[in-house]
């Protein structure tokens, strides 16, 4: 089942929960708008090259539509739509006052020079810059992108607009960018999996995690589990698997990371399939990486008790009923990996009121906003009798569908 597919299917298992109306579900599913441009950019050595760019803004009833900008080979039209519509969940579930989008480019930035990363982002911003906006729809970095991305798409668009720092989140400090943006989603992660742990007794120091993705997100949960004393046994990425029962140093692979590239050749671990890392030894799976890993083809195979999603939609409707017959407990993505989101509203506030915080603030109510969005996850989940998949989308959506009705359809 592909991506789309897939929410489709849990947003109308969480409208029939909620009892919503047929003609409020049909709107709260289709995109607010849909936007595909073409990128040609000359590539360094002159020749043309074109790509196809994306923007979905979903939904903008409670505020700006919000969203990151990924740039990978299988962004495609579906995943878009799937993505944008998670974040319309996702910001309300955090109970942030925006709406929900996302864009992508078609391309591996892998094989891009940074002046033809910069050529292309500029294009892209060229075609889009009339969409987005302050008040309309804010992006921000994702898979492939980072703050130099936004960097560039800020200075695009100030050409049009003139200097408009909240018009991307996620940006360098020098340029206006929130302390803490960098790490806010690993270690929002790392929040929301001491609430879930709290909850059933236990601690990140009494447990094993196996970690799929080391890039932002994965390299600073890591990071923060090994400093909560937990103990990281199994890491990948793109370049490799590696083990080790008696954890791995994550400051020291971070360092080997930055000076190689890679994960391969680390003294400090044993070399694994790369498929092996999610159904290694643990008893928490944190895959950070691309949507779609577990599925039926390795579901029952899972030996972690609970998995937290860092990424969005890691797990497909086949898996999730396989796991949960296993009585694994998985924290949904639009939860999990909300803090991203939830800082970059922070940032944008500070933009706004031209009034920077320290990194201690905005970690704190960080904090504060995951274990209150837990914490009203658990409420829908009595209310409804469903699992935490069920009381988060009941919870992002009935958040959506209340500012829908509020607003009224009069033309
Ligand atoms: N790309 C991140 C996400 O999927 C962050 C989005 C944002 O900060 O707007 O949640």
């Amino acid at each position: 089942m592909n991506a789309l597919a897939a929410t489709n299917r849990n947003f109308r298992h969480a409208a029939r929960i909620l009892g919503l109306d047929s003609k409020l579900e049909k709107s709260l599913l289709i995109p607010f708008r849909e936007i595909k441009v073409e990128c040609t950019i000359p590539k360094d050595d002159g020749t043309l090259v074109s790509y196809i760019g994306f923007r979905v803004q979903h939904d903008n009833s409670r505020g700006p539509m919000k969203g990151g900008i990924r740039y990978h080979p299988e962004v495609d039209p579906d995943e878009v739509n799937a993505l944008a519509q998670l974040m319309t969940w996702k910001t309300a579930v955090a109970d942030i006052p925006y709406g929900g989008a996302k864009g992508g480019i078609g391309c591996n930035p892998r094989d891009l020079s940074v002046s033809e990363l910069e050529r292309l982002t500029r294009v892209f911003t060229q075609k889009i810059h009339d969409l987005i906006g302050i008040h309309t729809d804010v992006p921000a970095p994702d898979m492939g992108t980072n703050a130099q991305t936004m960097a560039w798409i800020l200075d695009e668009y100030s050409k049009f607009h003139g200097h408009s720092p909240a018009v991307v989140t996620g940006k360098p400090i020098d340029l206006g960018g929130s302390l803490g943006r960098e790490a806010a989603t690993g270690r929002g992660v790392v929040y929301a999996t001491e609430a879930l742990l709290a909850e059933h007794g236990k601690s990140i120091s009494d447990l094993t995690f196996a970690i799929q993705g080391f890039g932002n997100v994965g390299s600073w949960a890591a990071k923060l589990i090994q400093e909560r004393g937990g103990k990281v046994v199994a890491v990948s990425d793109i370049t490799g698997a590696i083990k080790n029962k008696n954890g791995i140093d994550i400051g020291e692979l971070v360092k080997h990371k930055n000076e190689t590239g890679s994960l391969k050749n680390f003294q400090g671990a044993d070399a694994i399939d790369a498929d092996e890392l999610l159904v290694h030894d643990c008893d928490v799976l944190i895959p950070c990486a691309l949507g779609g890993v577990l599925n039926r083809e390795n579901a029952a195979h899972v030996k972690a008790k609970f998995i937290i999603e860092a990424a969005n939609h890691p797990t497909d409707p086949e898996a999730d009923e396989i796991l949960s017959k296993k009585g694994v407990v998985i924290l949904p993505d639009i939860y999990a990996n909300a803090g991203g989101v939830t800082v970059s509203y922070f940032e944008w506030v500070q933009n706004i009121q031209g009034f920077m915080w320290d990194e201690e603030k905005v970690n704190k109510e960080l904090q504060r906003y995951m274990e209150k969005a837990f914490h009203n996850i658990k409420t829908m989940c009595k209310t409804h009798d469903c699992n935490l998949r069920m009381g988060a989308f009941t919870l992002g959506v009935n958040r959506v569908a209340r500012a829908t009705l509020l607003r009224g359809w009069e033309a």
